[in-house]
C-alpha cells in the first residue's frame, strides 16, 4: 500500500515502523474473514483492512473524527487478523502505536475520559482492585444487576507449598487475578512442586503494563514495565537465577514477551527487557516439557483458547495435548479462533459487542455438554463466568 506520512508523523520515533506496516498490507481482505467485529457488524470499517485504512488516513494528515475513533475502539486487539494475514501485517502493533497519537489529536467526551482513567487506575493496581472487589462483594445487594453480575464469587485457594527445589521459577502474580482467582497460581505452585520446581513470587511486582498500554497511557505502562524489571532483576541475575518467568494469564504473558520491543529505545532497560522477554513463558510451555500427572478426576472439557494465547503468543495445541495426557476428554468446539469479548477492558467499554461475542462463545463451548469449560486467561474466565451454566476454570486446576 502506498503511503505519504504527514510532516508531523514523520517526526515520530516510530514513523518508519508505521510506514513499513502500512506498506506491507496488500489490501486483499483475507483478514476480514476471521475478524469477530467484521463478522458481527458486517461493515468494512469494522474489520482490520478498513481499520488499517482509517489509521493510514490519520497518519497522512486527515482529521480524526468521532466515527474513526469509534471504529478503532470497537477493535478487540484480538490479533485473529494477524494469524490469518498472508503478508504478515503487524496490525496490533500499528494499532498500539497509533492509539496514543490519536488520543493526542482527539478529545473524548468527559464521561469516557473519566471512565478510562478510573479503569487504568483501578485495574492495574492490585491493592485498589482488591479493596474495591471486597467492598462490592459485601455491598452486592445494594448494587444494580448489571454491576453485580460482574462481581465474581470468592474462590478458595490451596496452600502455597514451602519448598526449596534446585529448579526455581518466578511467577507474575498479576493485577486482578490474585483477588478474583487466587486458586490459579496456588494450583500452579502445587503442580510445579510435584515436578520438582519451586515457584517464587515477588509481591511488589504488579500489573504487566497491558491495562495502561491498551488504554493509551503508554508512558505509565512503560514505567510499570521498568519497575517490574527492577523488582525481578536480582532473582534473574544473582543467587537464585530463575529459569523462567511464568504467566498463568495469557494476556499478561503476551505483554511480558513484548517487553524487549516496548523498551528497545530505553538505553537503561533495553537489554534487561530483552532478557525478561526471553525468560517469559506461559505455564503451558513449562508443563508440556515435564511428565504430566494423571488427574485424580478425569473430566469432559471444552477448551477456550484465549486470543492472547493462540494469536498473540502463537501457542496452539499445547494445552489440549497436556489435558489429554492428564486423562481428560476434550469436546470439539466451533469457531475457536474467535474472541469471547473479554479483551482486557473491552467488556466494560464496549458492552454490547462484548455481550454478543460472549453469547456466541458460550453457545459453542456448551454445545457438547462438557463437565467444565477451561481457559488460560483470567479476563476470559471472568467474562464467560458471568453468563455460563457450566463451571469455568483455569485448565491448571484440572491437573490436581
Ligand atoms: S492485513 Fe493482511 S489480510 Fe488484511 S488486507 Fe492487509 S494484507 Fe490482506
Ligand atoms: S484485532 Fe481482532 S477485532 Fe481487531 S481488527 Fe484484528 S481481528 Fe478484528
Amino acid at each position: 500500500m502506498e503511503t505519504k506520512l504527514s510532516a508531523a508523523i514523520k517526526e515520530h520515533t516510530k514513523a518508519d515502523e508505521i510506514d513499513s506496516i502500512l506498506r506491507s498490507c496488500v489490501h486483499c481482505g483475507f483478514c476480514n474473514a476471521t475478524c469477530p467485529t467484521y463478522q458481527l457488524l458486517g461493515d468494512e470499517n469494522e474489520g482490520p483492512r478498513g481499520r488499517i485504512y482509517l489509521i493510514k488516513q490519520f497518519v497522512e494528515g486527515h482529521a480524526i473524527t468521532e466515527n474513526t475513533v469509534a471504529h478503532l475502539d470497537h477493535c478487540l486487539h484480538c490479533a485473529s487478523c494477524e494469524t490469518t494475514c498472508p503478508s504478515g501485517v503487524k496490525y496490533t502493533r500499528l494499532l498500539d502505536i497509533s492509539r496514543p497519537l490519536i488520543e493526542e489529536s482527539y478529545t473524548r467526551p468527559k464521561k469516557e475520559r473519566t471512565q478510562r482513567k478510573r479503569l487504568a487506575k483501578t485495574l492495574s493496581n492490585p491493592l485498589k482492585f482488591s479493596v474495591l472487589l471486597s467492598a462490592g462483594r459485601i455491598g452486592k445487594f445494594l448494587l444494580p444487576s448489571n454491576i453485580t453480575e460482574k462481581i465474581p464469587e470468592k474462590r478458595k485457594a490451596l496452600d502455597w507449598p514451602v519448598t526449596k527445589h534446585q529448579r526455581r521459577m518466578l511467577i507474575l502474580d498479576g493485577c486482578v487475578q490474585p483477588s478474583i482467582s487466587p486458586d490459579i497460581n496456588a494450583s500452579t505452585s502445587q503442580v510445579l512442586d510435584k515436578m520438582g520446581i519451586t515457584l517464587l513470587r515477588i509481591k511488589k511486582v504488579s500489573c504487566c503494563g497491558a491495562v495502561k498500554l491498551h488504554l493509551s497511557e503508554e508512558e505509565a505502562a512503560l514505567q510499570q514495565m521498568r519497575n517490574n524489571i527492577d523488582y525481578w532483576w536480582s532473582a534473574i541475575t544473582e543467587g537464585v537465577k530463575v529459569e523462567a518467568i511464568i504467566s498463568t494469564a495469557s494476556g499478561c504473558g503476551a505483554t511480558l514477551k513484548e517487553y524487549g520491543y516496548h523498551l528497545k529505545d530505553d538505553p537503561d532497560y533495553a537489554s534487561k527487557a530483552i532478557l525478561v522477554s526471553r525468560l517469559s513463558k506461559d505455564i503451558a510451555e513449562i508443563i508440556s516439557e515435564e511428565m504430566i500427572p494423571k488427574a485424580t478426576k478425569p473430566l469432559t472439557l471444552a477448551w477456550h483458547p484465549p486470543c492472547t494465547l493462540q494469536h498473540a503468543q502463537g501457542i496452539t495445541g499445547m494445552v489440549e495435548a497436556i489435558l489429554k495426557k492428564a486423562g481428560h476428554k476434550l469436546v470439539p468446539v466451533a469457531d475457536q479462533h474467535l474472541c469471547c469479548g473479554s479483551a482486557g477492558t473491552y467488556s466494560v467499554l464496549q458492552p454490547e459487542i462484548a455481550d454478543q461475542l460472549r453469547e456466541n462463545k458460550l453457545k459453542a463451548l456448551s454445545e457438547a455438554k462438557p463437565d467444565m469449560i477451561v481457559t488460560a486467561n483470567i479476563g476470559c474466565q471472568t467474562h464467560l463466568e458471568q453468563k455460563a451454566d457450566i463451571p469455568i476454570n483455569h485448565w491448571i486446576n484440572t491437573l490436581l
